[in-house]
């Protein structure tokens, strides 16, 4: 048997996190992880056609520049950010609508004042739940009383109309829940980071965020080895090819499912599910968005596509020179299981984006389809609702646990969870 002072289990964010935050404390560790790559769920492929080479993330995500401890952990001037547009444009009754953020686009949220998504009202009461949000810690934000999204914006007094042409498909793709039931403390959670610093992809793709963190680490990292068993009190690891590691101690910094899987017990934490499906697009079919990269809306509802972009209007890097990369995300089990395989999923989204764009978009050539259906820990009032955790549960004194399911689902979730798993293994 082989023996190791420290093992994480998992090599995503958080368990990454965890490394660094040992290493600070004078602790190398010995990383296990199931993958092919660092990263977890944040990874970037790279995918190479006759045309050039795209770089696909594992999902449609952003980083948030605002996050405070993920940009504590990161060099985020290596990772070239590139910025989205401050807004969003959404369709709705056959046009494109302008949202814009009007503390960084004022001329273009004048130019927008009457469009038809959120009435003066509406604008109004989101200029107030925007500075009440802006002021607040996210201390003060968690320990808020804890509402679902929907019932937080309904007593706000939003109407329906700007529900269901802005927060749903917003948020819904956020939290890849239309049905807004996710906890009020996210949503102001993640409407914070919004609106106080830009939403950004890496130049080089989001994998290199992860890629970023392996590589400013000395301990070792093994790719490709899974662990079929944890044994708490001892400390032993069945490994997946039967061998055997006795550890002092451990990090099981897998997701929610595996670590129960790891730990024999059952799956308890419920997800939320997407489908990010990538096109190579010629730049004119995709004109309508404009020049700047912007986050696309369906404000009809009619989906299945609940937002959209372009990552090579952000960060160049995504697509070869002369060519567009179109990321379309359809959101929740209930849509994805109405296109069940690929294929029907691909006709439905070409259907929705030539009634938006025009007989361009039947040109587009599919790329890649990613269904995820563990993306996001479900975080809903009562039993799976959010709280500030200020440690890591120990399941022994050896063994520590640690995931984006014990903080929330987010880059910064699991940067945070990566150092309370460290701080709560040292005592
Ligand atoms: C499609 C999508 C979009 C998202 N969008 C955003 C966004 O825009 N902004 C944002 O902030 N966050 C976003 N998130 C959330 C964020 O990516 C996650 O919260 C975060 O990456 C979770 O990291 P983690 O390390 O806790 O878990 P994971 O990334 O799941 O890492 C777990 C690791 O454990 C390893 N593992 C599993 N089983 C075993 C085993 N038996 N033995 C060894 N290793 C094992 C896996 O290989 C993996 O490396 C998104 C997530 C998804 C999926």
């Amino acid at each position: 048997m082989t023996e190791a002072r420290i093992v994480i289990i998992g090599g995503g964010l958080t368990g990454l996190a965890a490394a660094k935050h040992l290493e600070q404390n004078g602790h190398e560790c010995l990383i296990l992880c199931a993958g092919t790559a660092v990263g977890g769920r944040v990874r970037t492929d790279r995918h190479e056609t006759d045309r050039g080479t795209f770089l696909l993330d594992r999902g449609f995500q952003v980083y948030l520049d605002a996050y405070d401890e993920a940009g504590r952990m990161l060099d985020l001037e290596a990772l070239e950010l590139m910025p989205f547009y401050p807004g969003a444009l959404v369709r709705f009754e056959g046009a494109f609508h302008r949202a814009a953020d009007p503390f960084r686009k004022p001329i273009d949220a004048a130019k927008s004042f009457a469009s038809p998504i959120a009435s003066l009202g509406d604008k109004a009461r989101l200029a107030l739940l925007d500075q009440r949000i802006r002021r607040s810690s996210v201390d003060a934000i968690w320990s808020r009383p804890e509402h679902s999204t929907i019932d937080a914006l309904t007593e706000a007094g939003f109407g329906e109309g700007v529900i269901e042409r802005f927060f749903r498909p917003f948020f819904g793709g956020v939290f890849f829940d239309r049905s807004l039931q996710t906890s009020s403390r996210m949503l102001e959670f993640t409407y914070k980071h919004f609106a106080t610093g830009s939403t950004c992809l890496p130049a080089g793709g989001m994998g290199a965020i992860p890629e970023q963190m392996a590589s400013a680490l000395r301990s070792e990292i093994r790719l490709n080895t899974p662990v079929a068993r944890v044994d708490p009190e001892s400390g032993e690891l069945l490994m997946g090819d039967g061998s055997a590691i006795s550890a002092e101690r451990v990090i099981l910094a897998t997701d929610a499912n595996a670590a129960a899987q790891l730990l024999g017990e059952k799956p308890s934490v419920p997800w939320n599910e997407t489908a990010t499906v990538y096109y190579d697009a010629d730049p004119e079919t995709v004109s309508a968005f404009g020049d700047e990269a912007i986050l696309v809306l369906d404000g009809d509802g009619v989906g299945p596509v609940n937002h959209l972009c372009v990552p090579s209007a952000a960060a160049p890097r995504y697509a070869p020179q002369g060519r567009a990369l179109v990321c379309a995300n359809v959101v929740g089990a209930e849509v994805l299981s109405q296109h069940e395989g690929d294929g029907a999923l691909d006709v439905a989204i070409r259907e929705q984006m030539v009634n938006w764009l025009g007989e361009g978009a039947r040109s587009w050539r599919h790329l890649e389809t990613y269904r995820i259906p563990h993306a996001l820990p479900r975080r809903v009032p009562g039993e799976f609702g959010l709280d500030l955790p200020r440690a890591m549960p120990r399941l022994s004194e050896r063994v520590v646990q640690a995931g984006d399911h014990l903080t929330h689902g987010s880059i910064e979730g699991a940067m945070i969870a990566g150092r309370l798993a460290a701080e709560t293994l040292l005592g």
